[in-house]
């Protein structure tokens, strides 16, 4: 049974740090992290949301003490060109892509058979949403991402329709939710959880020596946090639109760089023995 709560009603993991870090047992942390308002703030347009040096130093750091994976909405290519480090691993379109040093590349999801159905849908939803003014579609490799940030309220229900009847003679389709967006997507059975759990496994981590740590701020992240309930730790970051299941949280990206150069003190810390 998953437990969940409201955001605020959870403790900040900057302030309950020594009891966050008693629930490792003394394994080390491998640390899971979205990309968008987590390593970086929401902006307007996502092509602006650039990873700050400090933030990049600071995961370049903590990669070089534990598994560290980037795992994002976007196409992996994409995420792995924004953060441009090269000792990251990265799982794209929700985990349906992942890659990592050393040449690690792998689809678990086997998105692959649903491009067909992706690619008429692209095309059908850009002649429907054309005439609503702010809409925006946009083609991602494992999923199309109907943006509505930018449409009037009064607005929105078409858009929400237009997606609705692209979705009803597409079974290969699924919708998933983010923060001002219609998502159509595969319609398999994985998401950011299971990509996380496979990483787990992938990198030999499933040896007790490991506690997988995912931190992220969106809807998407949720199938992770309840994923890791009970044998990790999910930090959310802000809030969203839905209770959580994510046990501490964190209000900003800063807070989230402070948490993860703390982490990487502690992690060298207890190497050093
Ligand atoms: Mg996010």
């Amino acid at each position: 049974m998953i437990q969940k709560r409201a955001a605020q009603e959870l403790p900040s993991a900057l302030d309950q740090l020594s009891e966050l870090k008693a629930q490792f047992q003394g394994k080390t942390p491998a640390i899971f992290l979205d990309y968008d308002g987590c390593l970086t703030p929401i902006v307007q347009r996502p092509e602006m949301a650039l990873l700050s040096d400090e933030m990049r130093t600071a995961l370049h750091e903590m990669a070089a003490v534990t598994k560290v994976a980037v795992v994002s909405g976007r196409d992996r290519r994409n995420v792995e060109n924004l953060v441009k480090l090269d000792n990251l691993y990265f799982a794209g379109s929700h985990g349906f892509d992942i890659t990592g040093p050393g040449g690690m590349a792998s689809e678990p999801g086997g998105a692959k058979a649903a491009l067909p159905a992706l690619d008429k849908a692209d095309g059908i939803l850009q002649e429907k949403l054309q005439g609503i003014a702010g809409s925006l579609v946009e083609r991602k490799r494992y999923a199309i991402a109907v943006h509505y940030r930018n449409v009037a309220e009064d607005q929105v229900e078409k858009v929400r329709k237009a997606v609705d009847e692209v979705l009803d003679t597409m079974p290969e389709l699924k919708i998933g939710h983010g923060k001002k967006i219609f998502e159509l997507k595969p319609n398999i059975d994985w998401h950011k959880g299971k990509a996380v759990m496979w990483l787990m496994e992938e990198l030999g981590l499933n040896n007790g020596n490991y506690i997988p740590l995912y931190i992220g701020d969106d809807i998407t992240d949720e199938d992770a946090f309840a994923e890791l309930q009970g044998h990790g730790i999910g930090i959310l970051v802000g809030e969203h639109d839905d209770k959580t299941a994510a046990t501490y949280r964190l209000e900003s990206v800063d807070e989230v760089r402070v948490f993860l150069e703390d982490l990487t003190d502690t992690i060298k810390q207890q190497s050093n023995g």
